[in-house]
């Protein structure tokens, strides 16, 4: 096949909008161990310049990929099944290719816009299953300048500009003022918004800007030097706007605000939460007071000291830990507090007043050589355990007879 022949072959080329067509086999063969067809002509895309392939089906055979061949630019229609006859009739999933349409024509556009609005080059296009991005040669960017070349590009779409696509010749090309040098050779294809931007380009685009519908920047991201600009058009645009308007007005009425005091009312949120945890330190604090002197109230007198012994089947050692703290800054305590229980892992915490001359860290490795364990810390406040959480009681026992001895 000529490369004339390959590029009139190519029936998405003059007419993009062309859904069903009919053509001859040429061509079989095996694709990565699928059966796959080469035809005289096709509407089918293949992947390519960042626009995914079209699906549909030949003579209702599902079609699941479309690829350029490297060795001699054959499109390659990928079936889910062998394909009956050589006379095909074929069908391309329209809602995807219009889909492909409206952001590969958007992306023409939001690139030029870039340009003309900001002097931001396009470096890279993608054009992904949800949402579509194209890499600028500036960073960073600030709202107001993203705005700037957004709100151009959507001037462009309500200017419902032609979109022309050509081949010309070298001379020709070297007289269009190009966004960007063609990246093959032989006879280029130009795209054109009519007046606005010139771009070669092998893709599928819509017939005038006013299809494309709204261009919408939907976040863009800092990548060193560049700036990744991740956008949505025409149905995505509207799917991803009716799905943040449903979220807004969800959560402004859980608030019972009008959606513009949306932010006001999560601020106030977060301070109260802010306000309620400080709160629920200061109640803990307090609390722990009250333990404290219950406690200190109960105290069993040994060797002169007042001794607080407790088991809790299932407190946090820090909780306990700040129990001793609070019992030993009284003046002649000792606390022996120990956690856990059976099936669980035994922790003590030995603690004692500075005015006394116990050494809690031996205490405690005694006590904690009942459970299995072990453990150690200061002269006046010791921290340990084991693996024994049934015999915690018994180990403050084990402690308590060494305190008496
Ligand atoms: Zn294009």
């Amino acid at each position: 096949m000529s490369s004339q022949d390959a590029l009139a072959a190519r029936l998405y080329y003059t007419d993009a909008y062309l859904r069903a067509f009919e053509a001859q086999v040429i061509e079989r063969l095996a694709w990565e161990g699928r059966p796959a067809v080469v035809l005289d002509r096709t509407a089918f895309y293949p992947t390519s310049g960042g626009q995914p392939h079209d699906t549909g089906d030949l003579n209702g055979v599902r079609v699941v990929d479309v690829v350029e061949r490297e060795t001699d630019g054959a499109i390659v229609h990928v079936l889910e099944g062998e394909l009956p006859g050589d006379n095909v009739h074929g069908q391309i999933n329209w809602a995807r290719r219009f889909d492909h349409m409206q952001q590969h024509t958007g992306q023409h556009i939001l690139s030029q816009a870039f340009i003309a609005a900001l002097e931001a080059e396009t470096v890279g296009f993608h054009l992904g299953a949800d949402m579509s991005t194209i890499d600028l040669n500036r960073a960073p960017l600030s709202e107001e300048q993203l705005a700037q070349a957004e709100t151009l590009a959507n001037e462009v779409v309500f200017d419902n500009k032609p979109v022309h696509t050509r081949f010309v010749d070298k001379d020709a090309l070297a007289k269009l003022p190009l966004r960007k040098p063609p990246q093959v050779s032989g006879p280029i294809r130009i795209v054109e918004v009519e007046g606005f931007d010139w771009s070669p380009c092998g893709g599928t685009h819509c017939r005038r800007t006013g299809e494309v519908g709204v261009i919408k920047i939907v976040r863009v991201e800092r990548r060193g030097a560049e700036t990744r600009v991740h956008f949505l058009c025409g149905q995505r645009a509207l799917a991803d706007y009716r799905r943040k308007n449903h979220l807004v007005l969800d959560l402004a009425a859980r608030f019972s605000v009008g959606d513009w005091e949306l932010s006001d009312a999560v601020e106030r949120l977060s301070e109260e939460a802010r306000l309620a945890r400080k709160q629920v330190r200061a109640l803990q604090e307090q609390l722990l007071e009250y333990e404290a002197a219950a406690l200190l109230a109960g105290a069993e007198t040994l060797a002169g000291a007042r001794v607080i012994r407790r088991v809790y089947a299932d407190r946090g050692i820090e909780d306990i830990r700040h129990l001793a703290q609070r019992l030993t800054a009284e003046p002649n305590v000792i606390a022996l507090l120990g956690c856990g229980n059976a099936g669980n892992k035994a922790q003590f915490v030995f603690a004692r007043s500075a005015d006394l001359p116990h050494d809690m860290n031996a205490l405690l490795r005694l006590a904690c050589k009942t459970v299995g364990g072990g453990g150690g810390g200061r002269p006046n406040f010791a921290q340990g355990g084991g693996p024994d959480g049934a015999r915690v009681a018994e180990a403050l026992e084990v402690a308590w007879q060494q305190l008496n001895s």
